[in-house]
């Protein structure tokens, strides 16, 4: 069976325990369901669905996208016959402990005793928080990220009215820190931003020097995490990785991805504070504030009001089963992601028909296809992406700067080359590694005699 079952036995004898404790009330009739109609529909959305590519298969390689574990998805749904809303503890009492337990455990892996933080919508929230409490500490500053960050920061500093630069990066896709100090002479930098795991390329950003220049120069140093923030708890990434995540926890507020690599359903950001008095700087005097309690509400220390307990329940139920521990069975689970990364590089460098760029630091694999010139390699890019496809393996592709790669004596004829880009997230890949192996290799053959 490849869609996992096991869970709904577990979730409909939860659900029986959930509805005892309810048991003294009186009996109230639930709202009438057509159990045929609404089976034909339910029959209509699986027809439907099937228009996706298959993302819980191993043979999905391509973009950021990762089952989430089955725990999460049955107390998710368990949850949703309640339907906490953790804004309030009025909304969500039990959902939102489970929320500071579950956020607790993030910043403990980051080596944070004290904090302040919460899940929100996802990365793209989390990160605004993020900028907004910087901006409002630093205000008529500049934020700065490396050209390889998310495009979000842009956006968003934007959307808040901060001033936005972009920084260069290295050739290998981590911040230039000599064009970094560049710019921090010329003054008003308030905020940096570094990307521990870049979207495009897994890069993770030098945080040993942006620390070592944020004692000279006096910024607020703010770490994107969304992807790579998990990847702190594997004990085999190469030397310069370790070195910068071995120090995250020195950084003023970080951002991390449950939804991306934490085995969460889409909706699963979480952003933290090292200094948790910055809680001050949410305070607002809403005509609906909730008495009921003396504790802290999650919705006067987040931007978002409304937000799904069930989240929470999710997150807490998976750390419940795989604990965020340092070699531990969930950090296997990372450790197999990066070894799979590894083995494609291995085979991709070793054979005369691919570029390769920069080892991977994570589980990201970018390479382009040989050809004398650069439009001509990223046309066979694209020919090698269906070529794949139609052997049911999914790549990606990504349009990346020409210094990353070794191009050799190909002509220089574009200014970036479109290269194939895999996200190698499922423990399961590492399995699956020489299986993904072949049919690139074929579908490649059949795209460079065709
Ligand atoms: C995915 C990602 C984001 C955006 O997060 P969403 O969860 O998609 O909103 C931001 N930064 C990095 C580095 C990411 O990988």
């Amino acid at each position: 069976m490849m869609l996992e079952r096991d869970s709904l036995h577990a979730l409909h004898r939860a659900l029986a325990k959930l509805e005892a404790g309810f048991a003294s009330l009186p009996a109230a009739k639930n709202t009438a369901v057509d159990a045929q109609a609404m089976t034909e529909i339910l029959l209509g959305i699986a027809e439907r669905l099937h228009d996706n590519f298959p993302y819980f298969h191993p043979l999905y390689a391509g973009q950021m996208l990762k089952p989430p574990h089955p725990i999460a998805r049955a107390a998710y749904a368990l949850s949703t016959w309640i339907n906490p809303n953790n804004h309030a503890l009025d909304g969500g009492r039990a959902s939102s402990a489970m929320e500071r337990e579950a956020v607790a455990a993030l910043a403990r892996m980051f080596g944070w005793d004290e904090h302040l933080g919460h899940l929100c919508g996802g990365g793209t929230m989390a990160n605004l928080e993020a900028l907004w409490v910087a901006g409002q500490l630093h205000p008529g500053t500049t934020i700065v990220a490396s050209s390889q960050a998310h495009y979000t920061h842009q956006r968003i500093s934007a959307a808040l009215g901060l001033k936005f630069e972009s920084i260069p990066c290295d050739r290998y896709g981590r911040m230039d820190v000599t064009a970094l100090e560049r710019r921090l002479i010329e003054g008003n930098v308030g905020t940096v931003v570094a990307t521990m795991g870049t979207t495009a390329t897994g890069s993770v950003d030098p945080l040993d020097a942006l620390l070592e220049l944020r004692t000279r120069y006096s910024f607020r140093l703010h770490a994107d995490a969304a992807y790579g923030g998990y990847f702190t708890l594997v004990d085999a990434l190469d030397r310069e990785a370790r070195s910068a995540f071995d120090r995250l926890g020195e950084t003023d507020s970080i951002v991390i991805d449950p939804h991306k690599h934490g085995l969460q359903p889409y909706g699963c950001g979480c952003v933290l504070f090292r200094d948790p008095s910055v809680g001050r700087l949410y305070k607002h005097d809403s005509p609906y504030t909730y008495f009921s309690s003396a504790e802290l509400h999650l919705g006067e220390i987040s931007l978002e009001c409304s937000r799904p307990g069930a989240s929470a329940v999710a997150l807490w139920a998976t750390q419940q089963l795989l604990p965020l521990e340092r070699g531990g069975e969930f950090a296997k689970m990372l450790d197999s992601g990066l070894e799979a990364a590894r083995a494609l590089y291995n085979h991709l460098r070793r054979d005369a028909r691919f570029v390769t760029a920069f080892p991977p630091e994570l589980d990201i694999v970018v390479w382009a296809i040989n050809a004398s010139s650069v439009s001509e390699a990223s046309a066979l890019a694209r020919q090698v992406f269906a070529e794949a496809a139609k052997r049911n393996l999914h790549l990606a592709l990504a349009e990346l700067p020409l210094e990353f790669f070794d191009l050799d004596e190909m002509q220089r004829d574009r200014e970036t080359i479109t290269c194939l880009r895999s996200v190698l997230m499922k423990p399961e890949h590492l399995d699956w590694i020489e299986r993904i192996w072949e049919i690139l290799d074929r579908g490649t053959e059949s795209s460079l005699n065709g």
